[in-house]
């Protein structure tokens, strides 16, 4: 995974030369953290090893083993734990991947895995077993993929995904964009993305560039966890992608230890707000290998919905959902 780096038809952009933390003893001496506390077991993780931007590991707390930024990237010894009802592909989108990496599930709306890479490796992640390699949206210049959008004229909106799709370089996502632009029922982009917030030099000017001057509608969904997520220097990539004419929305995952809590979460809305962001999604984990240890349950996720409506006006109050294999929309828990 990692990601992409540059093919040598341009210089690397700062992000692309943004260093990012693999190496776990690395990271505790960075935090100042002892490599003997029994917590602080690895696994050595092939599949998926630690990979988190430095600028991200400046935000969590010197010292502290149980810090809710630190835990969602640590490849604890629990990852190895065989739970009943975990799965590899936990959300059925095995069965629904379009050879071009399209999957359209819902009404309208078509989802592009464009790329497997990510500037973080997120715990938690349900896709950390995801056979992406036959599938990428991008090989071929995009062309399987558009040639799917284009032959279904109920699609209107044209959803990025990964991975992370800001880890392709501007060149391969402008061509996408110019793509789409000439699929006359396209009406809407939408990028899901971590990165903008883990690595927010991503969103330089030549990201801007091209968001500014599609013809489509944007919308761009940021992957935020917990307020301590956000620092200036996150606060200024979400100015910068307002400055395109973006709708900015979030969605969080419910974690165990994380942010599970009403305060935390009444936090995080509150922090958002202050910086343009709609809370949209607070999903329930998806029962992937190895997860377990960050699953809280229904019961607990309504019961913190219900604390947060009665604490915060409702439009800082995101909506408690689940995705089930099959279900023509996300499965809410809250109204
Ligand atoms: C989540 C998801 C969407 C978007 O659903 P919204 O409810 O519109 O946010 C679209 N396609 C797929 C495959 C999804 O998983
Ligand atoms: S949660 Fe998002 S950013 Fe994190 S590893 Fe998964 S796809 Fe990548």
């Amino acid at each position: 995974m990692g990601i992409d780096m540059h093919d040598g038809s341009a210089p690397p952009a700062a992000w692309q030369r943004a260093a990012a933390v693999t190496s776990p003893a690395e990271l505790l001496s960075l935090l100042g953290l002892d490599p003997r506390l029994p917590a602080l077991d690895f696994e050595r993780r092939r599949d998926f090893p630690l990979r988190v931007p430095r600028g991200f590991v400046e935000r969590m707390r010197r010292g502290d083993p149980h810090d809710p930024l630190f835990l969602q990237v640590w490849p604890a010894t629990a990852e190895a734990a065989q739970a009943a009802g975990y799965a590899a592909d936990a959300v059925g989108d095995l069965a629904r991947l379009k050879q071009g990496g399209v999957i359209h599930k819902y009404r309208g709306r078509a989802l592009l895995i464009a790329t497997g890479a990510c500037a973080v490796h997120c715990r938690y992640c349900f896709r950390r077993h995801f056979p992406y390699g036959d599938t990428l949206a991008s090989r071929g210049g995009w062309r399987d993929a558009l040639a799917q959008l284009e032959a279904d004229a109920s699609i209107e909106e044209v959803i990025l995904s990964g991975g992370d799709p800001l880890s392709l370089a501007d060149d391969k996502l402008s061509a996408l964009v110019a793509g789409l632009e000439r699929i006359p029922h396209v009406r809407r982009l939408r990028l899901h993305t971590r990165t903008a917030v883990v690595l927010p030099e991503r969103v330089d000017e030549a990201l801007t560039t091209w968001l500014t001057r599609t013809r489509l509608q944007k919308v761009v969904v940021l992957h935020v966890n917990h307020a301590n997520e956000i620092d200036p220097a996150v606060t200024d990539a979400i100015a910068r992608l307002r400055g395109c004419g973006a709708t900015l929305l979030n969605q969080s995952v419910l974690l165990r230890r994380v942010n599970d809590s009403c305060e935390t979460l009444a936090l995080l809305s509150e922090r958002l707000f202050d910086c343009g962001v709609l809370p949209y999604y607070l999903h329930l984990l998806d029962r992937v290998q190895g997860a377990e240890h960050f699953e809280v349950d229904e019961t607990t996720g309504v019961r913190l919905m219900a604390e947060l409506a009665a604490r915060l006006p409702g439009y800082l109050v995101p909506r408690l959902a689940r995705e089930l294999p099959g279900a023509p929309a996300k499965t809410l828990l809250s109204w």
